[in-house]
């Protein structure tokens, strides 16, 4: 018989690392330059996803076709943090919103700005504010504001 082990203590997210498939980490970051989002399309379901993987997660077939993505979205959820991951209070609470963009399937992460946390809500519309001088990098994605 297999014995569950608790093993207690805290996950510190800040050194959590996990892998991201480096071509459409890199097809999506050289688009943003440009204030383009641009993500992989599967050709036999149809979903596009955000970074892009080299296979569906649905079908497990190879994806090569790229998709644009709008810059507008939906909160799809959000968590709001009062404190670091240290647990130090914050001077203002983050919001941190998982976005579906218009035209993707997968949801991505970010922070929500110009909202008080009262005010947020699951199906609030937002849009990408863009840096003023883009670089190809995830800054070039600043944060998110109400649409
Ligand atoms: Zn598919």
């Amino acid at each position: 018989m297999e014995e569950t082990k608790i093993v207690n203590g805290a996950w510190e997210l800040s050194t959590f690392h996990f892998p991201i498939e480096g071509r459409g980490l890199k097809t999506m970051l050289k688009n943003m330059k440009d204030k383009k989002l641009v993500g992989f399309k599967c050709p036999q379901c149809g979903m596009v996803y955000m970074p892009g993987p080299f296979y569906c997660r649905k079908c497990f077939i190879r994806i090569d076709d790229e998709a644009e993505v709008s810059d507008h979205g939906e909160i799809m959820t959000f968590t709001i943090g009062y404190a670091d991951v240290r647990g130090n209070p914050l001077d203002e609470p983050r919001i941190a919103p998982v976005v579906k963009l218009d035209g993707c399937d997968s949801w991505i992460m970010g922070v929500l700005e110009g909202v008080k946390p009262e005010d947020v809500h699951v199906g609030m519309r937002v849009k990408v504010k863009w840096a003023e001088e883009r670089t190809g990098s995830l800054q070039d994605m600043q944060y998110f504001l109400p649409e």
